[in-house]
């Protein structure tokens, strides 16, 4: 497939951030362009991350910081995907959130939350998690509670070491409990995908997921059916790309050769 049919076949690009679209704090060559060109075909613009630490509004401030953010486009995080699939499966359920405090009000305003008997307990990126939390949340997987987590990342890259993210909590959990989640929301499952599709009334065979990372970002969009881009801008390299089984629709150096 080429760019110019890539775009005549899809009616939403669904970008990954750190390495897609931003290297940490700066934008990746002239992605303000190429987004706004995006839109001007009339292309629905989707920033999806799993990093369920962070809330909407933090990414919107970052993004519009950084000066790529455009009208119409949509911030999508695993929480967010996570509050929205509580919210249709478990309706009238108990739910509790292991989160950060803001993550958990954003949360809170799609299904209320819990702290004690919950039904369902949903394992999130809490950088602020510390041992009474974790002991109170070995106990409801105990009792054998719903068990979802945000995302399997086993660490987030940082320009140090990279930090224990909630595949390590999730091994973690596991060795307590014996427990492992009963479903997994964010990249590269399929929910984060059913969900986008479902909010935007766009089938998932009309978007292409871009991003830098073939067991999540391009596993994921191959998962949902969606057309997907690999970008050579972040973590993976011409090299690193033998390693996995993953095959993108297209393989380009950066998201701006998409225009
Ligand atoms: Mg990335």
């Amino acid at each position: 497939m080429t760019t110019q049919e890539l775009l005549q076949a899809t009616d939403a690009f669904l970008f990954d951030l750190d390495g897609t679209v931003y290297l940490d704090e700066t934008p990746i060559g002239n992605v303000k362009e190429t987004l706004a060109a995006l839109r001007a075909r009339k292309k629905r613009i989707v920033f999806l991350t799993n990093n369920s630490s962070k809330t909407e509004e933090e990414y919107r401030q970052k993004l519009t910081r950084i000066g790529i953010l455009g009208e119409g486009d949509l911030i999508y995080t695993s929480a967010m995907a996570a509050a929205e699939y509580a919210a249709a499966h478990f309706p009238e359920k108990r739910v509790c959130l292991l989160a950060t405090d803001a993550v958990k009000a954003e949360f809170s305003r799609t299904v209320p939350l819990v702290e004690e008997e919950p039904d369902v307990v949903i394992l999130a990126y809490d950088v602020t998690l510390d041992f009474p939390k974790m002991k109170k949340f070995n106990e409801f997987l105990a009792a054998g509670v719903v068990y979802l987590a945000t995302h399997p990342d086993a660490v987030c890259p940082t320009k140090g070491v990279p930090m224990p993210d909630v595949g390590s909590f999730i091994e973690l959990f596991a060795m307590s409990s014996g427990r492992r989640p009963d479903l997994i929301i964010g990249k590269p499952e399929k929910t984060m995908g059913e969900s986008l599709s479902h909010r935007l009334h766009i089938p998932c065979s009309r978007m292409a997921m871009a991003g830098d990372r073939l067991h999540t970002d391009i596993r994921f969009g191959n998962n949902c059916g969606m057309h997907t881009v690999l970008v050579l801008s972040g973590e993976t390299t011409r090299e690193t790309m033998k390693n996995y089984p993953d095959v993108p629709t297209l393989i380009l150096p950066d998201v701006n050769a998409l225009i």
